[in-house]
This record gives C-alpha cells, structure tokens and sequence, in this order.
C-alpha cells in the first residue's frame, strides 16, 4: 500500500469571505456545495462564528469533494483572488439600504484599508448595503487598480426580475434576458425596452401569446424593488440568493468566465453619470470589470438612471 501524497493543486482558486453572518455564511455554502474555489478563507469581527462554519461545511467535503475551508485572521487571507465583503449590519423591517451607511461606511473603510494590505491584488467583490454607495467609497480608499472594486449592485434584483418574467411568460428565467440597472435600491431601473425571451422583445408585441401591457411591467417592477422588503417581514433579513449570486460572480472571477452581469462600478460618463457607483452591464473576467456596457436606451429609461443617480450622490454628499 503506498500513502497518497497531496500534491499542491496546480492552480488553488481562493476566495475569503469578511463577514460571516447570514450574508457571508449563505455564499460560502453556496460557493462550497457549487465548488467555485478550492480553498474559502473565513473572516469575522467574531472568530468564533467563523471557525464555527468553516468547522460545519468541513464535514460536508466527503459528499461534495475537497473544498478546504477555514476561518483566519484578516491578515491571512494573501492567497485570495477574490475577497467577498458582507461585513456590517442589515436593514431591520422598516429601514431602507441607505439607512444603513453612516454605520457601515465606517466599517467598509476599515475593512477596505486592512484588507488593502493583506490581499492588495484581490478584485474585491462587496455586498454590503447600500452597495453602490460603499463601492464608491471603497473603490476611492482602495489602492488596487481600477476594475478590481466592484458591488454586487442590481444582479440580485434582475435575478429576481428575470424569475418573475419567466413566471409570467411560463418560461425558464434561465431564458429571459432582462436588466435592473442603477440602484440596488428603491430607485432601480427595470429596462424593459431590452427585455427579450429567446430574441423577441417583449416591449415590441406580444410574445408567446402574451402582451407586456403598462400594469403587468408595474407589477412586476414593484415585485422586484420591493422583493428585500417582503422577504424581511417574513423571515428577517434576506440571504439565500444574494448567495448564490455572489457565488456566480465569484465563478465568473477566478473563471476569467467574460461573463456579463449587472454590476455597480464608478460611472465616468455613462448615461451622463459619474461621481456615482450604480450599476450597468459588465464584461466579468479574473481582473474584475474587463469592460464596461452601455446598452441603448429609451429616453424615460436615461432620465430614471440619472434620477438614480442623483439619490447615490445626495446620499454620498450628506455623508459627508
Ligand atoms: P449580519 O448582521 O448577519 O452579519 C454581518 C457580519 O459582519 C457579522 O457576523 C459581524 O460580526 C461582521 N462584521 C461586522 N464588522 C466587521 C468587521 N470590521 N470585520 C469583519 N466582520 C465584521 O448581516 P447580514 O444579513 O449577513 O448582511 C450583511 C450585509 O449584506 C448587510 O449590509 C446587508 O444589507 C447586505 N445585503 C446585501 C445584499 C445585496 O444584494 N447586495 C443582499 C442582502 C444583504
């Protein structure tokens, strides 16, 4: 019998998470049960909480495979190529994203300086709300190169647009084609003069039998933007997709996968914007944002990105 010798993967694909409360912990489990990375490195303000989870997904490798996951201080977390940050609080029932950044802006900037020098050619991938506010402000304290800070901005919320879309029309969301851009927020656009399925356009006619008349785009715009909201009454915060789609975005990252997501970058001109992170359509590669997107638009759907917009920046500005 000989004794198996563990060779170094030839490439370890790793990803840290700062900031395992539910957030944090629902897209470890995701990228761990998915396999996006070899190695998940867990950070916490509480180590305990951390360790604890890294412990409980340990003993899930012998049905999934080999993922190491681990819980580390801050300062250890150099191998990551991907750092997730869902550290700070969550909106209670009653609160807005934007009620939260006074709080966490302070904690994102001292996350953003430590985790500066511990993984300084990471891309960062923040979640924490309001997220197009913080990405701004990370991407200002942040030395890495641009492209490498971006916010998980409205990919959540054209997830779920797409599901309702597909709900509407019978069809898998997997096959609709429809964005929510701007804020990840109560200012978000839905941009239904894009929104296809398998190539038809749903603002040109009715497709498979159904017309996208001006009550059904309401609802489910109103579905969309107000989904955070409703799933807190219910359960008291919202975690599961936001999981998944971090660790989509994850795969796209160490994947150099090109993909193209809904993402809230700084704005430098688009649409007429800048000063502003709030999110368009992104190329997604290994070193972040490879391009940036500006589809056409109508002009009601301009004039709403730019009214989006000006909440990210009153919002930016009354901080201070
Ligand atoms: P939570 O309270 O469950 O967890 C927050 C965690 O951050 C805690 O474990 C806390 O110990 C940790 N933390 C705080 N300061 C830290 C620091 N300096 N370093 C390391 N860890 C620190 O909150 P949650 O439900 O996980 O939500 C996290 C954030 O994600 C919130 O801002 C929430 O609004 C946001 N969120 C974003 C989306 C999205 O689509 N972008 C969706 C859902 C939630």
């Amino acid at each position: 019998m000989t004794t198996p010798t563990r060779e170094p993967l030839i490439q370890r694909r790793t990803v840290a998470v700062v900031g395992t409360g539910s957030v944090g912990r629902a897209a470890a489990y995701a990228m761990f049960v998915r396999r996006s990375a070899s190695e998940i490195l867990l950070v916490d303000a509480n180590e305990a909480s951390a360790r604890g989870e890294a412990m409980d997904l340990m003993h899930a490798q012998a049905l999934v495979g080999r993922v190491d996951v681990r819980a580390v201080p801050v300062d250890a977390i150099g191998a990551a190529q991907v750092v997730v940050i869902t550290a700070g609080r969550s909106q209670k029932p009653g609160q807005t994203r934007l009620d939260l950044l006074a709080a966490n802006a302070e904690i994102i900037r001292e996350v953003v300086s430590v985790v500066d020098r511990a993984a300084p050619d990471a891309v960062l991938l923040l979640a924490t709300n309001p997220v197009d506010v913080l990405t701004q402000i990370a991407a200002a304290e942040s030395k890495r190169p641009d492209g490498r800070v971006i916010g998980t901005g409205t990919t959540l919320d054209s997830a779920r647009l797409r599901a309702l879309v597909g709900e509407t029309y019978e069809v898998s969301p997997r096959s609709v084609h429809a964005y929510i851009l701007g804020e990840h927020g109560d200012s978000q656009v839905p941009i239904w003069s894009q929104a296809a399925i398998g190539g038809a356009k749903l603002a040109a006619g009715p497709v498979l039998g159904r017309v996208l008349d001006d009550a059904t785009r309401a609802s489910l715009a109103s579905r969309a933007r107000d989904a955070a909201r409703d799933i807190i009454a219910c359960k008291g915060r919202t975690d599961s997709a936001i999981g998944v789609v971090i660790a989509h975005l994850v795969e796209a990252i160490l994947g150099d996968e090109h993909g193209v997501h809904p993402l809230s970058v700084p704005l430098r001109g688009e649409y007429g914007i800048e000063g502003v992170a709030a999110s368009i359509p992104c190329v997604v590669g290994r070193s972040g944002i490879a391009a940036r997107m500006t589809p056409d638009l109508d002009a009601g759907e301009i004039a709403a990105l730019r009214r989006s917009a000006d909440v990210l920046g009153q919002a930016l500005r009354a901080l201070g």
